[in-house]
């Protein structure tokens, strides 16, 4: 699929609770499209009596419908139905999350969609593979640990990747036996929606995978509050993540898993093999979505001599860029999420510029043939660590150029004061590319690529202020765990 009519799509608004859709007065939210500002639904915001009724509901399902006790295997066997509907929902979901989001129509359909129901799927073959360990003891004691499931998870998803970043934090909290309830975003909030409703059709019990609406400071902050959601797992920006972390450790000690903010550097060393290959990878890193991807990397560090080189050939790439709707064919630059977004980017840019940037190009908004928010892929020269576009996350397409003579000043610029989330390293020396790797604080470093294949088993999650704990592998199906440690004396 590659283009759809984005007035032919309807969405179901309400909340997801219990198996069905709840829809109550109060204050709502407008809902845009990213791609045209068309205000195209409304959102109703679950205050803290809403938020107690879904949580409530997750509780006692999870007590009662048997999820958290069933074989293993059978739960498996529903995810891997649920993981099945959901590609073959493809047509659907494809341009429902399209509609609402950044993401071109292609890669909805020909990634997000089928990635989403792959995470589900290797989440759900994990459910019978963890359950605990028997422990060296004397032969009078039997010694083990039991992995069982916290009880109701709270997950809060940012706007980005809507389906995606979702079913990274639902997929291995259902596959553990636990309840989840989920807010979206309130500037994506539908296509989970429909996730929910193919779960129940899987054989998900009603109750255990809920969706709740309404913005951070309503809704988000009364479900990471409330006193039976036992775990919080959040992806967005790193103040929110904070801030969760707090309201966690006040009511109850909760444990977090946070996945948060990034201003990932690129190094390219001058021996790096085909700059071309090179130039093409380090545009695609920062103007895929826009820019508005956790790991974009925004930082290019380049060695001087190639310096000039690469930054002509990013430049010629850049303006092969064509800005437009996500509903059409042609278009390969999305549009920024929203209007205040899109000034925030340029507000950057502008400050970068005042205090001693230069544009090598962009720096303005593009030209797209719907009235939504597009911008340039911009590459600014001449900046310190001190320029606002090398120090604050912009999820634009905004990328900076500093150059370095040896591999001590770029592992010096690439360390950035707060963030840590991931790295790339350009070069055809192995011994090179390791003392880079283990040089880096970041909690993922691509050699000669960037950006995730499709390995599952390979965690994600930021060192430092980009975040706690892992998004997939193993580790964040344990996260999805607590263990409980049990003696048994023989003797008696
Ligand atoms: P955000 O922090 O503004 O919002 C994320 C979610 O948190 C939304 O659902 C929002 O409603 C909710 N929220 C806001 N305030 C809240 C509060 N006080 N309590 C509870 N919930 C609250 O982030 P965003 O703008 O939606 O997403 C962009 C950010 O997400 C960027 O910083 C990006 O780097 C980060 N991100 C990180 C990863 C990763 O894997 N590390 C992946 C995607 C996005």
């Amino acid at each position: 699929m590659d283009r759809f009519d984005p007035n032919t799509i309807g969405v179901r608004s309400g909340h997801f609770i219990g198996g069905a859709y709840v829809d109550e007065a109060g204050p709502r939210i407008d809902v845009a499209r990213p791609s045209d500002g068309v205000v195209y639904a409304s959102l109703p915001v679950a205050d803290a009596a809403m938020i107690d009724r879904a949580v409530q509901n997750a509780w006692t399902a999870w007590r009662t419908s048997g999820w958290a006790r069933i074989a293993p295997r059978e739960r498996a066997r529903v995810l891997r139905r649920f993981a099945d509907l959901v590609a073959a929902d493809a047509q659907t979901l494809a341009p429902l999350e399209a509609l609402g989001s950044t993401r071109p129509i292609r890669d909805t359909f020909n990634w997000d969609v089928p990635f989403t129901a792959e995470g589900i799927r290797f989440y759900a073959e994990f459910a019978d593979k963890i359950g605990g360990d028997v422990v060296a003891t004397d032969h009078d004691h039997l010694g083990m640990t039991i992995a069982e499931p916290y009880g109701v998870i709270g997950a809060i998803a940012p706007w980005n990747f809507p389906l995606v970043m979702a079913s990274w934090k639902i997929a291995p909290a259902l596959a553990a036996g636990n309840a989840v309830v989920l807010k979206p975003s309130e500037m994506t909030p539908f296509s989970v929606l429909r996730l929910a409703e193919l779960a129940v059709e899987a054989g998900v019990p009603p109750g255990i995978f809920n969706v709740v609406q309404g913005d951070g400071r309503t809704t988000g902050d009364a479900l990471v509050r409330h006193p039976r959601i036992a775990k919080v797992t959040f992806t967005g920006s790193t103040r929110t993540g904070a801030a969760i972390m707090a309201a966690c450790a006040e009511t109850g000690t909760k444990p977090v898993t946070l996945e948060l903010g990034g201003k990932s550097p690129q190094i390219v060393f001058a021996d790096a093999p085909r700059l071309d290959d090179v130039a093409r990878r380090i545009a695609g890193a920062i103007t895929a979505n826009a820019g508005q991807v956790c790991v974009a990397g925004s930082r290019l560090l380049v060695e001087r001599s190639i310096a000039d080189g690469l930054a002509d050939r990013i430049q010629r790439i850049f303006s092969e860029l064509k800005a437009g709707p996500t509903w059409t064919p042609g278009a390969t630059l999305p549009p920024i999420i929203s209007e205040p977004q899109a000034a925030r980017i340029e507000g950057i840019v502008e400050r970068s510029v005042a205090s001693g940037a230069q544009l090598h190009c962009g720096g303005q908004r593009a030209d797209a043939a719907t009235p939504g928010a597009f911008y340039t892929p911009t590459l600014l020269t001449h900046v310190t660590q001190q320029t606002p576009a090398v120090r604050e996350e912009i999820f634009g397409p905004v990328l900076t150029l500093q150059t370095f003579d040896t591999e001590d000043e770029a592992l010096e610029l690439a360390a950035h004061p707060d963030y840590g989330l991931a790295a790339g390293v350009h070069t055809a020396d192995l011994g090179r590319a390791l003392r880079m790797v283990r040089g880096i604080e970041a909690g993922t470093v691509w050699v000669n690529r960037y950006g995730r294949t499709s390995d599952f088993m390979i965690p994600t999650g930021g060192y430092k202020r980009s975040g706690l704990g892992k998004d997939l592998g193993r580790q964040a199906y344990e996260a999805n765990l607590r263990f409980k440690s049990v003696l048994i004396d023989a003797r008696v």
